[in-house]
C-alpha cells in the first residue's frame, strides 16, 4: 500500500479530472459506494472459485460476527447499489462511473499493490451490440485524452450462460484426458472453474490448451451473431482490436463480450484494464433481469506508462504568484493581501516565517512562481509594490492601487 504524496498527487488530480470530463461527455454519472461490503456479495458476485475470492480478499468479522470484506473490485458493489436503491425504477438505462481504491491481498510485486486504484464504467440496462461498441469506444477516448494510443484491446465472446455451460462441459471433457499433465492448480481448476485453465501461465498447461476447442465455435448462433455485429461496427469505426479466441477472464459473472487492454510497457503478464458483459449478475444478486457491460482500468498501471512530467507541464495553465515581505509589518499587510488575492482566485503563496529576502526569492524559484510581488516597509510607506516577472527577470514598481488592474491584465488565471 502506498502513500501518494505531492507532487505525484497533482498528477493524480489532473488524470482524474481528465477522466471525469470524458465520462461526462459519454453520459456517465459518478457512483461512490462504501469500501466495505458484506463478504457474501463478492462470493456470490465474483464467484467462489476465483483467485480474488479464494485468496485475495481482506475479510473482517464485526462485533456481531458478520463478515465484511474490503472491495476487491467495483462491479459487484455497483450491482448491489443498483438493486438496493431501485435504480431500475428511475430509468431503464444507467451509465455509471467510479474512481477509487480497491483492495486485494496479493503477493506484492511491481505493478501489483494491495491497495490500488481503478476507474471504470458500467452501462446498465442495454443489451445491444452498439452499447458494447460504445463502451470500447469510451475506453479509447479515455486513454486518448491522456495521450495513450499504443495500447491493444483483445476481445472474445463467452456467449450466454447456456453457451458458457456447454463450453465448460466440452472443455472439461477435452482436458480430462490430459489431466495428469496439467499443473496441480489446473487439475483442481478442472472441476471447480475449468475456464481458468486457459489463463494458466504454466508452459505445459498453455501447450495443452492450444488445441482445445474454442468457445466461439461452441456458442449459439445468436451469441455468434451478437459478437459479429460488434466486430463489424468496430471495423467500420476503424477502431483497432484483436480477437483472442482463448481469452476467458477469471470472474464468474461475465457473459458474451469480454476484453482486455494491454500496453507494451507493462509486459505480457499485466493488463492495463479489462471488462465485459455481465447480463446475469444483477438478477443473480436478487435484482430484476438487467443486462449490463462494464470495464475497469488500473490507475497505478496507467501512471506507470504516462509521462508524469508532461502531464503536469501541460496542465499548468495558471500563473503562480509569490508574495515577498521585508519586516513584520509588511508580512502582516502582505498576509491580508494574500487573502484578497486568494478571494480573487489567484494562485498565490508567501513565506509566513519572516525569513530574509534571499530565502523568499529562493522559495519562489523552488515553487516555480511566474511572478513575485515584493512589498517591504519602504513600499508600504510609498504605497507601491514591486512586480518581478520570474520568467524574463523584468521588474517594475507600480502604485499599490493599480495592482489588481495589472494582475488582471498580465497574469494568466484559468480558474
Ligand atoms: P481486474 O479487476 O483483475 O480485471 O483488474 C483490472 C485492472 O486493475 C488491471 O488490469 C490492473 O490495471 C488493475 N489491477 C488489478 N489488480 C491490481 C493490483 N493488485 N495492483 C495494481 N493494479 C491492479
Amino acid at each position: 500500500m502506498k502513500d501518494i504524496l505531492p507532487p505525484e498527487s497533482a498528477v493524480w488530480q489532473v488524470v482524474e479530472n481528465k477522466l471525469r470530463d470524458v465520462f461526462n461527455l459519454f453520459g456517465y454519472k459518478e457512483i461512490r459506494t462504501p469500501f466495505l461490503e458484506n463478504l457474501n456479495l463478492f462470493e456470490r458476485g465474483i464467484g467462489e472459485a476465483t483467485d480474488i475470492v479464494e485468496k485475495e480478499m481482506y475479510i473482517f468479522n464485526d462485533s456481531k460476527g458478520r463478515q465484511s470484506a474490503l472491495r476487491p473490485e467495483m462491479t459487484a458493489s455497483v450491482a448491489r447499489a443498483f438493486i438496493e436503491n431501485n435504480l431500475n425504477q428511475i430509468q431503464s438505462v444507467h451509465r455509471l462511473f467510479y474512481v477509487g481504491p480497491m483492495f486485494r491481498h496479493e503477493r506484492p510485486q511491481a505493478g501489483r499493490l494491495r491497495q490500488f486504484h481503478q476507474f471504470g464504467g458500467e452501462c446498465i440496462g442495454l443489451n445491444d451490440p452498439i452499447s458494447d461498441v460504445d463502451v470500447i469506444y469510451l475506453i479509447y477516448q479515455l486513454l486518448a485524452e491522456l495521450g495513450i494510443t499504443d495500447f491493444t484491446i483483445r476481445m472474445n465472446s463467452l456467449g450466454s450462460q447456456d453457451s458458457k455451460q456447454k463450453y465448460s462441459k466440452t472443455l472439461r471433457e477435452y482436458l480430462s484426458s490430459y489431466k495428469t499433465k496439467l499443473c496441480d492448480l489446473c487439475q483442481d481448476r478442472l472441476d471447480r472453474n475449468v475456464f481458468r485453465v486457459l489463463d494458466c501461465k504454466n508452459d505445459e498447461c498453455q501447450a495443452l490448451t492450444q488445441s482445445a476447442p474454442l468457445i466461439l465455435d461452441v456458442q449459439s448462433k445468436d451469441d455468434q451473431n451478437y459478437f459479429n455485429q460488434i466486430v463489424h461496427i468496430l471495423e467500420q469505426m476503424q477502431i483497432p482490436f484483436r480477437i483472442d479466441p482463448r481469452m476467458v477472464r477469471g470472474l464468474d459473472y461475465y457473459t458474451n463480450t469480454v476484453f482486455e487492454i494491454s500496453h507494451p510497457s507493462l509486459g505480457a503478464k499485466d493488463a492495463l484494464g479489462a471488462g465485459g458483459r455481465y447480463n446475469n449478475l444483477i438478477q443473480s444478486l436478487g435484482g430484476a433481469d438487467t443486462p449490463a457491460i462494464g470495464f475497469a482500468v488500473g490507475l497505478e498501471r496507467l501512471l506507470m506508462i504516462l509521462s508524469q512530467e508532461k502531464i503536469l507541464k501541460n496542465s499548468a495553465g495558471q500563473d503562480k504568484l509569490y508574495l515577498v515581505s521585508m519586516g513584520e509589518e509588511s508580512m502582516k499587510q502582505n498576509y491580508f493581501l494574500l487573502n484578497e488575492l486568494r478571494k480573487q482566485k489567484f494562485l498565490v503563496e508567501m513565506d509566513m516565517s519572516c525569513k530574509n529576502i534571499k530565502y523568499q526569492m529562493k522559495q519562489a524559484n523552488k515553487l516555480k512562481a511566474n511572478w513575485c510581488l515584493i512589498r517591504g516597509e519602504d513600499e508600504l510607506t510609498s504605497q507601491q509594490i514591486v512586480i518581478k516577472n520570474m520568467d524574463s527577470g523584468d521588474e517594475c514598481k507600480i502604485l499599490f492601487d493599480q495592482l489588481f488592474e495589472f494582475l488582471n491584465q498580465s497574469v494568466k488565471s484559468e480558474i
